[in-house]
C-alpha cells in the first residue's frame, strides 16, 4: 500500500501552489508599472509605515541589507522613494515612498487578483477560520525566526482577547475602546504597540473564551469594530 503523504507536508504543497498563484497575481498586477516583486513589496511597506531604515526593510523581506539598499535606490531613482537624514543620527537615513509612490502601492493594493477573489468565494464563517489559522502561523513563524515581527493584534498591548460576551464580538481593542470579532484581527495594524507579555497574552487569545464565556469587563456601548488608522 502507498505510504499516505504526511499532513504537514501535504499542506506545505497546497500553500505552495497557492503561493504560485499569489506571485502570478503579483507579475500580472505588477507587468504595468515599473516595479519588480522586491521594490513592489518595499513600496507597500513604506507606504504603510510611513517610513523605516533600511535595516527595517531587509528585516521585513527578509532579503540582505544590500538588496534592499539598492531597491530603495532603484525606487528613489524612479521619484517613488526618498531618503532622508535622521535629525538625531546624520549617519542613519530613513526611507519613505513619495506621494507618487504611495499613491502607486494603494493602486496596486486595491487590485483584486485570483487568489483574493477564491478567498472571497469562502464563507465569512470559513474566511474568519482561515484568518485565525495564518495568524497561528504567522505566529509559529516568527518564533522561529523565519518572518519578521508583525504588527498583529495578538502581540500588541492594546488587545484584550474574550473581554466580552458577545460570541460576534468578544475582543476588545484598548486604542479605540471597541470590540471586534476574530474576522477583524489585524495582521498589520498601524496603532500596534508591542505587548509586555506577549506569551501570556497568546495563552489568554489561543485559550478560547473563559467557561460560560463571561464577559470580563462591560462592552462599552458603542461598540464597534474598531477602525484604527493604517490598518490591513
Ligand atoms: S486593532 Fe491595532 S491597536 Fe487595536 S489591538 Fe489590534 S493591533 Fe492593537
Amino acid at each position: 500500500m502507498m505510504e499516505p503523504t504526511a499532513l504537514p507536508r501535504r499542506l506545505h504543497d497546497g500553500l505552495e501552489r497557492l503561493g504560485a498563484a499569489l506571485r502570478a497575481d503579483q507579475w500580472e498586477a505588477l507587468s504595468k508599472t515599473p516595479l519588480n516583486p522586491t521594490q513592489a513589496q518595499i513600496l507597500s511597506f513604506l507606504s504603510r509605515r510611513g517610513g523605516a531604515r533600511v535595516g527595517a526593510v531587509a528585516a521585513e523581506l527578509r532579503v540582505s541589507q544590500p538588496t534592499a539598499t539598492d531597491s530603495i535606490a532603484a525606487l528613489e531613482r524612479k521619484g517613488l522613494a526618498e531618503r532622508r537624514a535622521e535629525p538625531q543620527d546624520a549617519r542613519a537615513t530613513t526611507a519613505s515612498a513619495t506621494a507618487r509612490g504611495r499613491a502607486l502601492a494603494k493602486s496596486l493594493e486595491s487590485r483584486v487578483g485570483a487568489t483574493e477573489r477564491a478567498l472571497a468565494a469562502l464563507d465569512v464563517g470559513e474566511q474568519t477560520q482561515l484568518l485565525a489559522l495564518v495568524v497561528k502561523l504567522i505566529r509559529h513563524l516568527q518564533r522561529e525566526g523565519a518572518i519578521a515581527p508583525q504588527r498583529m493584534c495578538v502581540a500588541c498591548r492594546h488587545f484584550r482577547p474574550y473581554a466580552h460576551a458577545d460570541a460576534a464580538a468578544p475582543h476588545h481593542c484598548a486604542f479605540v475602546d471597541a470590540a471586534f470579532g476574530d474576522g477583524s484581527l489585524r495582521l498589520d495594524c498601524a496603532d500596534h504597540e508591542a505587548a509586555q507579555d506577549p506569551e501570556e497574552l497568546w495563552r489568554q487569545f489561543s485559550c478560547g473564551p473563559p467557561p460560560g464565556a463571561a464577559a470580563r469587563e462591560t462592552r462599552p456601548s458603542a461598540a464597534a469594530e474598531p477602525a484604527p488608522s493604517g490598518v490591513k
